[in-house]
């Protein structure tokens, strides 16, 4: 039975606006699936460019 989480375990994503990996937090527990930003910043910055942007990154 392993009994030792390696750190490496965690699952990754990468943030849609810095395009950095970032690992699952505890914080995120409930909301991983819809996490998309490494940080509160990041979400941030994501929703002002996203304005400009938005024609471009339809999807
Ligand atoms: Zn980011």
């Amino acid at each position: 039975m392993p009994k030792h989480r390696k750190k490496g375990d965690l699952p990754e994503k990468d943030c849609l606006h810095c395009g950095r990996p970032f690992t699952w937090r505890k914080k995120w527990e409930r909301s991983w699936e819809e996490v998309r930003y490494c940080s509160e910043r990041c979400k941030r910055e994501a929703k002002k460019t996203d304005k400009s942007e938005s024609k471009d990154i339809l999807k």
